[in-house]
């Protein structure tokens, strides 16, 4: 019997690819599938609060142990901005305005380094075990590439000569923070 673990996502894609990498020990679940419709609140002040809200949301509300994962990008000339406010940086609105709200800002700023991040909690047999991956790389000036999402078409990885929207989606999620993450909580799924 394989040990039941929810993933706190809506994202199908990203559960396939976590089921196959954790079958045939752990049978991975989504929100859908454990019928989570809530809107879990991210009301922390950091990635990691943000994460472990929504693991401890499902463990305590379903009884299952639960990971989660909050990701942002955090800008250096900008005190680490827009953090956890990356994906409503202006106001509520899309993911292209929050690009170029950013831009703006770093108009005349000649120190463009940048790392996107992702922080998952774990929560298993009640401790909460939190992974994080970085990728750190240089803000361009102007928007390059039209694959991904959000903040993308500014975010030049260190080593690369591309945006991470120029980049196939199989590579970027070869190098990106939320692989680095994710791998870091499967290695450790996998040698418990
Ligand atoms: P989430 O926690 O994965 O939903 O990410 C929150 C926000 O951070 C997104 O809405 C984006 O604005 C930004 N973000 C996170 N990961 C990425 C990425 O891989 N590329 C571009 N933007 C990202």
């Amino acid at each position: 019997m394989p040990n039941q673990l929810v993933f706190a996502t809506n994202n199908q894609n990203k559960t396939l690819e976590v089921r196959e990498l954790l079958a045939p020990t752990y049978q991975i679940l989504n929100l859908l599938d454990i019928g989570c419709e809530a809107d879990i609140p991210e009301t922390g002040d950091s990635f990691a609060e943000n994460a472990t809200l929504k693991s401890s949301y499902v463990v305590q509300n379903y009884q299952i142990d639960c990971f989660a994962d909050d990701s942002g990008l955090e800008v250096e000339a900008l005190n680490n901005e827009p953090g956890i406010y990356s994906a409503r940086y202006s106001g509520a609105r899309g993911d292209y305005e929050n690009m170029m709200f950013l831009l703006k800002k770093m108009e005349g700023i000649s120190n463009r380094n940048a790392r996107f991040k992702t922080v998952i909690s774990l929560i298993q047999n009640d401790v909460n075990y939190i992974f994080e991956g970085v990728i750190y790389g240089k803000l361009r000036t102007a928007p390059k590439g039209d694959k991904g999402f959000g903040y993308d078409p500014i975010f030049e990885p260190d080593g690369y000569e591309v945006t991470f929207a120029e980049m196939d989606l199989a590579q970027k999620n070869k190098i990106s923070h939320r692989a680095l993450a994710m791998k870091k909580l499967i290695d450790f799924l996998q040698s418990n």
